[in-house]
């Protein structure tokens, strides 16, 4: 097997609808809405960070696109087909490890393959291949408990982009990390990103994190989760550190954390600010 490694505008496969979502949790008097009436789709390709507060529904919200999880109301659909259930597809990463960690790295990336009947040789060599991608060439035989935090989480991209899903979500991946691990994961998660363009939902609470990765921020109220604006980012990549020291994305970060800072009665607020907004 081969890995697809390609450009970003040759990208036509991984189109994601998410349609008059809403997703309740909880059973009887304890039913509550997590999010509601979710509205957006992220295009082939593109990194689209879904930004809100802690306990807002991003987590439910990527469960539903896991298909871990049923929705409500509305619809969700990669490339018009419903999901209905987990499928290596669609791809997740966790803040938390997931990794077997009585195998080694070759073997917990070539996990998915092998349960899909995929030959050894191939196998390894499409983990190898993959490995060198994610920057641990020569790390095919070390076991996770061998490696730092921020390697381990690039063993879970790898595992996960082995399967060349349409669609890979991630979790506040790098919720985990220390500050300075997290900043270079990021600056790997947008290399891998560029060599392997696959459509990406990045879940997080921290702003800077997803103006600095993303192409377009979806950003949520408190609970329930709704989408309180859609924001275009102005900036080109490659990107580097320096970024964030950047006037136009200080005054992005300045108005973002007053849109979040809103009290919930102010709401609809996409009417009210004058963002460089693409509204859905
Ligand atoms: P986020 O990822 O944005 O922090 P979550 O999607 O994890 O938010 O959670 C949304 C809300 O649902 C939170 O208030 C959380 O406490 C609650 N919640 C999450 N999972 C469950 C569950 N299994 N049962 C009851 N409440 C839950
Ligand atoms: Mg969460």
């Amino acid at each position: 097997m081969n890995i697809r490694v390609s450009d970003i505008s040759t990208q036509t496969v991984g189109r994601i609808d998410v349609r008059h979502v809403s997703i309740s949790l909880g059973e009887g008097a304890d039913a509550f809405e997590a999010v509601r009436d979710l509205h957006f789709a992220v295009a082939p390709g593109e990194l689209v960070c879904v930004l809100g507060p802690s306990g807002c529904g991003k987590s439910t919200l990527l469960g539903a696109l896991a298909g871990h999880l049923p929705v409500t109301r509305g619809q969700l659909t990669v490339d018009d087909q419903p999901i209905l259930g987990p499928n290596p597809d669609r791809g997740i990463v966790f803040q938390q490890h997931t990794l077997f960690p009585w195998k080694r790295v070759r073997d917990n990336v070539a996990f998915g393959p092998k349960m899909r009947g995929v030959g050894k040789a191939d196998r390894h060599g499409a983990a190898d291949e993959i490995l060198r991608l994610v920057g641990l060439g020569g790390f095919e035989r070390f076991y996770p408990s061998q490696l730092s935090g921020g390697m381990q989480q690039r063993v879970e991209i790898a595992r996960v982009l082995i399967n060349q899903p349409r669609v890979l979500l991630m979790d506040e991946p790098f919720g985990a990390l220390d500050a300075q691990t997290r900043s270079m994961m990021q600056e790997v998660l947008l290399d891998i990103w560029t060599k392997i363009p696959t459509t990406t939902v990045f879940v997080t609470h921290d702003i800077e994190e997803a103006l600095f990765l993303a192409d377009r921020v979806v950003v949520m109220s408190a609970r329930p989760g709704r989408v309180i604006e859609d924001i275009v980012l102005p900036f080109g990549r490659p990107r580097h550190a320096e970024l964030v020291t950047e006037s136009e994305f200080v005054r992005l970060k300045r108005q973002i954390l007053n849109l979040l800072k809103r009290p919930d009665d102010s709401l609809p607020l996409a009417r009210l600010s004058p963002l460089g907004v693409n509204r859905t």
